[in-house]
């Protein structure tokens, strides 16, 4: 599979460390709020790549965090804290609004066919561990104290800006938003480790450290939390772009300074969903979430059929127009799919092979889930049996989760099926015409099709048969 890399900025074959076997890690939700369904972007098409790893045979272990503690809301270690944030709003204690939003997470997870990764585990419970990491830094030199804090003192690397060619005077764009520079920094790009000194009075979540009650910065907790459950090497990375600086260039610097080698090979950055004002965000604009998506009508999974349809790698517009076109796209399919359900026929192994190369040939070029639904037309349309059809269209949505046979089975039970649009009279045709060019009569074979053209169809012959689509 080729899987185009942030590190090396170029599409590389996907080579696990270990054979067989592939170490994931995600960067989970900030529970202070329900995710948006930009947020929710990110974790399908991760789920995508998880599924298709396990498809292609890999022995995948997933792991995601929780995000209970210590995320500031300039991504950086300033601004508001935005589980403090969310207490306030709600009048709720910390926890209780990590409790609920976590849930909440898992829900729309649910709703939209997202597995639950296999290790799921929240920051606050893994103190002891930032404590032990940090502390190790420290005593390799790459830490320091100031003002009360702990920082990473990003001068210690030969390396830093590892996803971009960033100059000191660019970090600007990651301390954004006006917030105050911090004086207690040795350079502009260190981060806080550990917090004792916080501008925020009423913290409530505190942690004794050996540098005095405090609580972690966000990023510590991401390379802990892989390291304590995927090792000392990671085979891929996930999360939205946003998060590449300074989020994972922060994981890297620390990770590996802590190591005292490279740590993760591959790292998969899922684009933006955005609106028409831009960046879909928490703050601003209508907060979409899946159960808004729910109230105004629609099906969690007409939203996934949405993401699927375009590429991980380019940005996404969300609006309610393209939502219906998604939606009137995937009724129409799961009613073509209801006309095969009875998945009668033969196997044909050789229709199977090359239908099915079509599907792995998209995901294995970086995750093209465009061009693998396009495959599941391709199913529909070609010249072979039931049985092959619903056999590939079952093995498709493993990996694209769509819920397509449960949908069509609906379809079928509501009088939807649409066996497919193409008229008795140009099937026969078609019959004929590849009765003639197997008797090698190519000129009534063209006569035929002329007819059938005529009609408005267009019939070829492919490897998997005779394949006729309607003009447009
Ligand atoms: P957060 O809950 O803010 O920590 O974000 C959870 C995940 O959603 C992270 O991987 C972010 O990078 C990602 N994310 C945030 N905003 C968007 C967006 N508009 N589109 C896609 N992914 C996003
Ligand atoms: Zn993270």
């Amino acid at each position: 599979m080729k899987l185009y890399n942030s590190l090396t900025r170029s599409k590389d074959d996907f080579i696990p460390r270990f054979e067989g076997k592939v170490s994931m890690y995600t960067c989970g939700p900030t529970v202070y709020h329900y995710a948006h369904i930009g947020n929710l972007r990110s974790y399908i098409m991760e789920d995508v790549l998880e599924k298709y790893l396990r498809f292609s045979g890999y022995d995948v272990k997933r792991v995601m965090n929780i995000t209970d503690v210590g995320h500031l809301s300039s991504d950086g270690d300033t601004g508001d804290d935005k589980m403090l944030k969310g207490a306030k709003r709600e009048h709720k204690s910390v926890m209780e609004i990590a409790d609920f939003y976590t849930k909440a997470f898992f829900d729309d997870c649910k709703k939209l066919n997202i597995k639950t990764p296999d290790v799921v585990e929240p920051a606050t419970s893994c103190i002891d561990e930032f404590i032990r990491v940090i502390s190790s830094l420290i005593e390799k030199g790459f830490a320091y104290e100031a003002g009360g804090n702990i920082y990473f003192d990003t001068s210690k690397l030969d390396k830093y800006y590892v996803f971009n060619d960033f100059t000191e005077e660019d970090l600007a764009v990651g301390v954004r938003e006006g917030v105050e520079e911090d004086g207690n920094k040795r350079n502009k790009a260190d981060f806080v480790l550990w917090f004792t000194k916080s501008k925020f009075d009423d913290q409530e979540l505190k942690w004794d450290s050996p540098w005095g009650v405090g609580y972690p910065g966000w990023h510590i907790e991401c390379s802990c939390i892989s390291m304590k459950n995927l090792g000392e090497y990671l085979d891929l990375h996930c999360g939205g772009i946003d998060n590449a600086f300074p989020h994972h260039t922060n994981e890297i610097a620390q990770s590996e300074a802590y190591l005292g080698h490279e740590w993760c090979n591959y790292w998969f950055h899922v684009h933006h969903l955005n609106t028409d004002g831009g960046k879909m965000s928490k703050s601003k604009g209508e907060f979409l979430t899946v159960s808004l998506l729910e109230e105004k009508g629609y099906d969690p999974l007409v939203y996934r059929f949405f993401c699927l349809q375009s590429h991980y790698r380019k940005s996404l517009v969300f609006s309610y127009e393209n939502l219906d076109n998604a939606a009137a796209a995937y009724k129409k399919l799961t009613a073509k799919i209801a006309s095969v359900l009875d998945g009668s026929g033969d196997h044909d192994e050789e229709a199977y092979s090359s239908l099915k190369k079509r599907f792995t040939d998209a995901l294995d070029n970086d995750l093209n889930t465009a061009l693998a639904v396009t495959a599941v037309y391709d199913v529909l349309k070609a010249d072979t049996s039931n049985a092959v059809k619903l056999r590939l269209i079952h093995e498709f949505d493993q990996v694209l989760s769509l819920g397509l046979i449960e949908a069509a089975k609906k379809s079928a039970s509501e009088g939807n099926s649409e066996a497919d649009d193409i008229p008795d009279e140009v099937k026969a045709l078609a019959e004929q015409r590849k009765a003639a060019r197997k008797d090698k009569n190519f000129a009534l074979a063209d006569e035929i099709r002329d007819k059938i053209s005529a009609l408005g169809y267009t019939v070829t012959e492919t490897r998997e048969g005779t394949k006729i689509t309607k003009n447009s």
